[in-house]
């Protein structure tokens, strides 16, 4: 099948869909993306997608390229013309595209807008569910601002590399104090012995998971208690459970830290009710 890829106002084939040399984004990392699941053909939380969207664009001073609604019409299309089923969304917003100077372009200068869609395995990653997941854990050395969707990733680049050098499918940042902050591209949580769901508060540590968002409520519709606070790699290794949650991997069972077995190691109900139950919560267009 033919890719299609919308780029500042045009949908483009594949091949022909480029940015400019000087787009902000590919010299500087100077701007913002999201990531929306895509279910039976239909976006997963647009809502909070572009209120998170809105956020990290006002964080940088950036201003939005077009409307929510006319973003949502764009990522929409995107998806039509890809003929994506089950799969993801991506878009990227950058600073636009201006002669190179670190400080921001004169005021006016249109931000540059791409947006593409892809399908993801369903089954192969429900089989990744069934199983569970390896993660290994590198220290948090990112910026401040990890709250802010930036689409500087190096750290999380490398992060992930690392996992995948050593067998895993993610990687735990731990910060200075020892706490798991999120993974590389999900957020992280575990579940006590008393069966308490921990996940550390979304401040600006960490990204404010849309799929973390949803699962509160999910995990306050099932009557378990909750408590958003930092735990630590041993502290994680030692619980029943663990699970990490993003957009395309839903909640994913983790069955082993930096080689230790996690509970039984085996995936834990308690990951696996909240995986059946997300799309009970989530909202879908
Ligand atoms: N943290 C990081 C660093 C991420 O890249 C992601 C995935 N976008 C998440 C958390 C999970 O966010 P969401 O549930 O919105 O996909």
């Amino acid at each position: 099948m033919s890719r299609i890829a919308y780029v500042n106002g045009r949908y483009r084939p594949w091949r022909e869909a480029t940015v400019h040399v000087e787009d902000r984004g590919y010299q500087f990392s100077d701007g913002v993306y999201e990531v929306c699941e895509v279910r039976d053909g239909r976006l997963v939380d647009e809502r909070r997608h572009m209120a998170r969207l809105e956020r990290s664009l006002a964080a940088l001073r950036m201003p939005m390229p077009m409307s929510p609604a006319a973003l949502g019409v764009v990522m929409r299309e995107t998806v039509r013309r890809n003929r994506v089923e089950n799969g993801l969304v991506y878009l990227q917003v950058s600073r636009g595209v201006a002669r190179r100077d670190h400080a921001f372009p004169r005021s006016g200068t249109a931000p540059a807008v791409v947006v593409t869609a892809r399908t993801l395995d369903n089954a192969g990653n429900e089989k990744l569910a069934a199983a569970g997941i390896g993660v290994v854990t590198v220290p948090d050395n990112r910026w401040g601002r990890p709250d802010i969707k930036s689409i500087s990733l190096l750290p999380n680049v490398l992060a992930k590399q690392a996992a995948r050098e050593q067998g895993a499918r993610e990687a735990w940042f731990v910060d200075r104090e020892g706490n798991v902050t999120e993974g590389s591209s999900s957020n992280a949580w575990i579940v006590t012995a008393g069966g308490k769901v921990v996940t550390r508060a979304a401040d600006t540590a960490i990204l404010r998971g849309i799929t973390r968002d949803v699962l509160l409520g999910a995990i306050a519709a099932q009557g378990l208690s909750l408590e958003e606070r930092p735990f630590t790699v041993a502290e994680a290794q030692a619980a029943r459970e663990a699970f990490l949650s993003s957009a395309t991997q839903i909640v994913m069972p983790i069955i082993k830290i930096d080689g230790k077995p996690v509970g039984d190691g085996k995936p834990g109900p308690v990951a696996r009710a909240l995986r059946q139950a997300f799309h009970g919560h989530a909202e879908v267009g």
